[in-house]
């Protein structure tokens, strides 16, 4: 019983900043330069080990919009939230609290 179900990521990724589980692909990213109201943060088009929280809606620098937040699923830390519906019809993923893995060096 809560058996964690962790998915490896293939290739260069980012991961939680508290226990490095794998997150999002590097190519997954759709902006390094998305800006919160907390700070930079990265916009995926998807994510893995993950779950969500509760639907709410949510003024943005861009309007309201309807998001869910996201945690880790290992460790229960906050990473950011999900779009329900995006910018352009899209549902994108904002992590802030990710950080590049080892493989990564370009950041
Ligand atoms: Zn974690």
């Amino acid at each position: 019983m809560g058996r964690l179900f962790l998915v490896e990521l293939e290739g260069k990724s980012y991961c939680c900043r508290h226990c490095k589980t794998d997150i999002a692909l590097c190519d997954d990213v759709v902006s390094k330069s998305f800006q919160s109201r907390h700070g930079k943060a990265y916009l995926f088009s998807k994510v893995a080990n993950v779950y969500a929280g509760k639907k709410e809606d949510r003024m943005m620098m861009t309007g309201m919009h309807t998001v869910v937040d996201i945690y880790c699923v290992k460790c229960g830390s906050y990473v950011g939230w999900r779009y329900v519906w995006g910018p352009d019809g899209n549902n994108y993923w904002v992590a802030q609290e990710v950080e590049a893995g080892d493989s990564d060096t370009d950041d």
